[in-house]
């Protein structure tokens, strides 16, 4: 039986996806083998490959100008290889700190670049989204980075920010393909794989062709991204397996109606939660409503002594991974596009019954 899985990433996949995956497993199409066991140049695979990308690019809408890049590392190395293949011998950078994903984004920059801070929502801990009109950008700037979704605080940008000339990079890794995005506003989006998209080991990212031309010498070569765009990202070995699982992904979501239907479904899987939580007197979201995320929904319960009771009962309802990151401690429920409405019923359900009982 399947449990209804809250975890932050890696997460819950579609299980369209997973049985697809299941029964190609020994045999995909005919070919007499595991898409794990083909050459990553072999003409199976590249097809495998080609149809991921153009899916991609199909439900993202993106610009012929904008190339796509399956590579590896996770976010967590584009943190340090956006200013590699960005500084193009300027000396910083800018950057809005909304959470601890943007903190160690900036962290990380601090070895290359000078990343100055341009917003922060640190003040009220993290619980909102700087207005853009008060951010103050630096025009000489080589980008300006934001994390778009905050996958711990559960804070997400509703907006697209206007950085003028200066390019517009994210790290959108936990809020990726949960709603339409006008691609031609970003220099570069970049994505893990792993919470909304598919397995561990594949990193998305999505540059212009304009940005392509201003790594830095030392950036290795396969992570230097107009080497891996002029080789179909294959410099080195790409995550086969995990490329072919998220073109699953990419097939479901064309299958459901696109990201405008998906973004609905998020719209009311959300409201679902956060209605609940607002009207309990138990439970507490402190993000501001206008900037709350649809993926990553945290809440605290009044007295966290009752932490624990409330985790076991709900893994005796088959709701698991819903502890809070243990930077911030309290619960949170990562409700990706995977997750269907009866789950977030079903938690909301647990969570009245657990009130009732402890009120
Ligand atoms: C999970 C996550 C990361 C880190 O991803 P890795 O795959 O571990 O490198 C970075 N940014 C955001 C917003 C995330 O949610």
């Amino acid at each position: 039986m399947r449990i209804f899985n809250f975890s932050a990433g890696p997460a819950v996949l579609p299980e369209e996806v997973l049985k697809c995956a299941a029964a190609e497993m020994m045999d995909w199409h005919g070919s007499g083998m595991s898409v794990m066991e083909m050459s990553h140049r072999g003409r199976e695979f590249t097809g495998i490959a080609e149809k991921a990308e153009a899916d991609l690019r199909s439900l993202l809408g993106i610009p012929a100008d904008y190339k796509v890049l399956f590579l590896q590392g996770g976010a967590i190395a584009e943190f340090a290889f956006v200013p590699l293949n960005l500084l193009g011998g300027r000396r910083s950078a800018d950057y809005v700190n909304t959470g601890e994903w943007s903190k160690k984004a900036i962290k990380e920059a601090r070895q290359y670049c000078a990343a100055r801070v341009a917003a922060s929502s640190e003040d009220r801990a993290f619980t909102y989204v700087p207005e853009r009109a008060g951010w103050e950008l630096d025009p000489n700037a080589a980008y300006v980075h934001v994390c778009t979704n905050e996958t711990i605080g559960g804070v997400e940008f509703h907006f697209t920010p206007d950085t003028g000339n200066v390019p517009l990079v994210a790290d959108m890794s936990s809020h990726f393909l949960s709603r339409p995005v006008e691609v031609s506003k970003y220099g570069v989006i970049y994505a893990g794989a792993q919470k909304n998209a598919g397995a561990a080991g594949l990193t998305l990212v999505i540059v212009r062709d304009d940005l392509l031309d201003r790594a830095a010498p030392i950036t290795p070569s396969v992570f230097r991204w107009k080497e891996q765009a002029e080789n179909e990202s294959m410099v080195n070995t790409p995550p086969t397996w995990a490329i072919y699982v998220a073109g699953l992904v990419f097939e479901w979501l064309l299958a459901q109606g696109g990201l405008a239907a998906t973004e609905r479904r998020n719209i009311e899987k959300s409201a679902l939660l956060y209605d609940f939580l607002d009207r309990s007197s138990l439970y507490r979201n402190p993000v501001d409503p206008v900037d709350r995320s649809r993926m990553n929904i945290p809440f605290r319960l009044q007295d966290a002594a009752l932490d624990e009771a409330f985790l076991k009962g709900a893994k005796e309802h088959g709701l698991i991974q819903l502890k809070g990151h243990r930077s911030v401690g309290g619960m949170r429920a990562s409700i990706y596009n995977a997750m269907p409405l009866a789950g977030v019923q079903a938690l909301v359900d647990y969570m009245k019954e657990f009130e009732r009982r402890h009120a």
